[in-house]
């Protein structure tokens, strides 16, 4: 099939081929086909728009008819090999090494995700943005940032694809053999626990993460070709912003969970408004790139025990200008706080017999990833400010809500356990 008509059968596929078949949620009305580049050995990928929005997708022919290529079609190795050879049409390769590994069978990666991520031979992850935007993208600078920095708890980055220079369209780092995110090693450790084995082993983790946290902060606080000058301050206009797109997360959960749930969030929403209005009372504090989508499903441990921080697009729920904003390091905290407690919800609910176990290894743990991120800062521990912390939490929190009514209505139970528990609290935080 040559190009021409290649065009006119995407044309003519729908939205349909525009979509990998996990993609939850309300897809486009419509797709514009913009360009369509030839990939080495055959296949394309196409871009396409609808409205601000760019569409991503690999096709290839099989039996004479063009679709939507799949993990074994070859069209994602193919990606591999434009970015070692530095790119092809509108794609620009950009690589953080020289030589990339290129070559090998495709697998898809089997769990729950945004984007669409496939091992090549298994040896790299490639990662397709189906739904791109143009733009500035954190999946493009902290992964440069942080191989300029020497930061290794990450899997390595090999290097990105951008189509005409502003759009992120694949992402390729090294594979690590064996990882599983934290919604499946650590459920299954306290899992663990709850049939009999020393809870001790489920409360090692969260100091590890504490730690990797913080180095990943002060890694984010370093100066890099990249980013020059990482650290700055954000004033009272600012932190107003913050104030103001926390409420407006708060109306958005409130409007968006009835029932039951929605009756226990309304009773907890003047508690939480006063948490979020706390902010009001900050002047000054410090920012710098964060991680924006910091949660245990974030941090991949190998079967040696190791753990590294991943997955450096932000929040797929914001827009890519505001992941790339400065933020607040605390941010992350109180999202990762926030995910170490949903684990403990998440098998609460599965294990109710284990409650006060599991209500007691939360406290231990909160606890733990804490002070081990403050401890691991180090001469940096500037760079958080726990005034930010509790009003933060009940924003992600809040977000939790919104994040179950749009994508995933089983995940409602966990913040309709955690909100009221949170706001619960009494806990005494520095000045
Ligand atoms: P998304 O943005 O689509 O959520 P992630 O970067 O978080 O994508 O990757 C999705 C999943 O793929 C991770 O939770 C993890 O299980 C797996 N994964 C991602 N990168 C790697 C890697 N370098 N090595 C091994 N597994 C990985
Ligand atoms: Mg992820």
């Amino acid at each position: 099939m040559d190009d021409t008509a290649a065009r006119e059968a995407i044309d003519a596929a729908g939205v349909g081929i525009w979509l990998p078949p996990h993609l939850e949620g309300p897809g486009p009305d419509a797709v514009a086909l913009l360009d369509l580049i030839g990939l080495p050995g055959g296949g394309w990928l196409a871009i396409g728009r609808s409205d601000r929005d760019r569409w991503v997708t690999p096709v290839t022919v099989r039996d004479g008819v063009l679709r939507r290529a799949r993990p074994g079609d070859g069209v994602i190795a193919a990606l591999l090999r434009v970015l070692a050879v530095g790119g092809t049409g509108a794609l620009a390769g950009r690589r953080h090494i020289p030589v990339i590994p290129t070559g090998g069978d495709e697998r898809a990666i089997e769990v729950d995700q945004s984007n669409e991520s496939v091992v090549v031979g298994e040896r790299v992850v490639v990662k397709l943005y189906p739904h791109a935007r143009s733009g500035p993208q954190p999946g493009l600078d902290l992964p440069a940032h942080l191989v300029a920095v020497g930061f290794a708890e990450t899997p390595a980055p090999l290097g990105a694809l951008t189509w005409r220079d502003d759009t992120l369209v694949a992402s390729m780092a090294t594979y690590v053999p064996g990882a599983r995110d934290g919604w499946e090693w650590y459920v299954e450790l306290l899992e663990t626990a709850c049939a009999g084995a020393a809870w001790s082993a489920a409360d090692a983790p969260a100091s590890m993460i504490g730690g990797l946290v913080a180095r990943l902060h002060r890694a984010f606080a370093t100066e890099s070709v990249v980013f020059p000058s990482p650290i700055a301050a954000a004033g009272r206009a600012e932190i107003a912003r913050w104030r103001a797109r926390a409420d407006a997360t708060l109306d958005d959960a409130l409007a968006s969970t009835d029932g039951a749930a929605g009756a226990r969030l309304t009773a907890v929403a003047p508690a939480a408004r006063s948490a979020i209005a706390a902010l009001d009372a900050i002047e000054r504090t410090p920012v710098l790139r964060i991680h924006g989508d910091l949660h245990v499903g974030q941090v991949l441990q190998s079967p040696d025990g190791r753990l590294v921080v991943s997955d450096f697009d932000g929040d797929p729920l914001t827009p890519p200008d505001v992941r790339s904003a400065l933020d607040a390091p605390a941010r992350d905290v109180a999202a990762m706080a926030r995910a170490i407690d949903h684990v403990g919800r998440v098998v609460a609910h599965r294990h109710p017999e284990h409650d006060a176990s599991i209500v007691a290894w939360t406290e231990r743990s909160r606890a733990a990833f804490l002070s081990a991120y403050r401890a691991g800062l180090g001469d940096r521990g500037d760079l958080f400010d726990e005034r930010l912390l509790r009003p933060l939490e009940v924003e992600q929190e809040a977000h939790e809500y919104v994040y179950a009514a749009r994508y995933l209505p089983r995940w409602l139970s966990v913040p309709d356990a955690a909100m009221p528990a949170l706001l619960g609290r009494s806990e005494t935080v520095a000045p």
